[in-house]
């Protein structure tokens, strides 16, 4: 029977990042349903680092994450993987105490939100009708290249010796004598701890070896990329709705767009598809922010993002059993935060991996729950 020191459960960007920071001290053994790895949440996300987004509670780990994505270290990759975006949160007179909240929120954190006046946003951004008076420019927000850092992390992995099993589901996990048995569909492994990254699917996971689940929940988000008649500046910042109804950034060079409602419409675990009235709703929310002419929906997507209760990630051991670690939850921001919460994790699991600075990892535990 294989034998490994840690299972992982699920290889999104959760699964794979930790793999990737355990292996060089650990046997790891990383099981993904589907054919591949990033079928689900990983590789549907809108591809950006905002540190205010998530909410000042997040922002610590999305902060310690910055300088990993940025300069990753040189045996990790030749390239960072952020590129300059800036993002400009819009709103209308409305929205005038819910800007000034969140400017409080972030005050003293290190994270810059300057505000801008009308004449400024307008100038910045020409499409914008006159009623979106309010803005909050976040300048460091960037893009992230979602695909490179996944198989950046999947490579490191594998280089360091762990194994990467595709097709394979835990079916059932059971724990006695110290060690877990594990079924991955008539083969049975054995480890000592089993990591549920399984983002969606974890409140099953957990079931499926006799753990208590937290009540992590899906939501579907969805995307539509449109074509611009006007084609937008490529350099555009991402456009944030400040009262969450919308967000959009420039994409294929300024040629069109990528489009969300900022829908959150509780799911099951399942293979998303974008619902008719939700690409309605963009479409909607986009024309009555922008006078832009555009042409038709080249592409649409939705994607599940998964809460816990306090919409904070979950990392550490259940209170149950020890030797299974929730790293679940990572709701809208689990790609950003990556760098920081795998090593935060790891940390736990290997006395030799760093906590990450300026994060109190004591927030994300399970036993917030308990
Ligand atoms: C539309 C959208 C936009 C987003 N935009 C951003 C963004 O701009 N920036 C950002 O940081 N984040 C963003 N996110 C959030 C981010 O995508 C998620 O937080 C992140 O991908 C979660 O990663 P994960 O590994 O936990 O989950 P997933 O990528 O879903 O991976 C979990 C994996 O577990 C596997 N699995 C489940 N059950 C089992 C089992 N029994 N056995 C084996 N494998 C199993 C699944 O097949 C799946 O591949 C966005 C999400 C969506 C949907």
């Amino acid at each position: 029977m294989s034998q490994f020191d840690v299972v992982i459960v699920g290889a999104g960007i959760a699964g794979a990042s930790l793999a990737a920071t355990l292996a060089p001290f650990k046997k790891i053994l990383l099981i993904e349903a589907e054919d591949q790895p990033g079928y689900h949440a990983t590789g549907r996300s809108a591809a950006f680092w905002a540190e205010s987004y998530g909410g000042p509670d997040v922002q610590p780990l999305t902060t310690a994450s910055g300088q990993f994505l940025r300069n990753p270290p040189a045996d990790f990759s030749k390239i960072g993987f952020l590129s300059e975006r800036g993002a400009l949160h819009i709103g209308t007179m409305n929205d005038r105490l819910a800007a000034e909240s969140i400017s409080n929120e972030f005050r003293n954190s290190g994270v810059r939100l300057d505000v801008l006046n009308s004449d400024t946003i307008s100038k910045q951004i020409p499409m914008l009708r006159d009623q979106w008076s309010i803005g909050l420019w976040e300048p460091d927000c960037s893009d992230i290249d979602v695909a490179a850092l996944h198989q950046a992390y999947l490579k490191f992995a594998r280089v360091n010796g762990a194994e990467i099993m595709c097709r394979h589901a835990l079916r059932d996990g059971k724990w006695s004598g110290g060690r877990w048995q594990i079924d991955i569909g008539g083969e049975i492994l054995e480890c000592h701890t089993l990591v549920n990254a399984a983002g969606a699917w974890a409140d099953d996971v957990a079931v499926k070896c006799g753990v208590k689940p937290l009540s992590i929940r899906p939501f579907r988000r969805t995307i539509i990329q449109i074509e611009m008649i006007d084609p937008v500046s490529a350099s555009m910042p991402l456009i944030i709705a400040i009262d969450g109804s919308f967000y959009f950034k420039p994409a294929t060079g300024g040629r069109s767009i990528w489009l969300s409602p900022h829908d959150e419409t509780p799911s099951d675990a399942c293979d998303a598809r974008p619902e008719e009235i939700d690409i309605a709703q963009a479409i909607d929310r986009f024309v009555q922010v922008t006078q832009a002419r555009f042409g038709k929906i080249e592409a649409k997507w939705a994607g599940l993002r998964s809460f816990s209760a306090d919409r904070l990630p979950v990392i550490g051991p259940a209170t149950d059993n020890p030797a299974f670690f929730w790293f679940a939850g990572q709701g809208g921001f689990g790609i950003q935060t990556a760098p920081a919460a795998a090593c935060g994790a790891a940390s736990f699991l290997c006395d030799l991996v760093q906590r990450p600075s300026n994060v109190e990892l004591s927030r994300y535990l399970p036993s917030r729950f308990a």
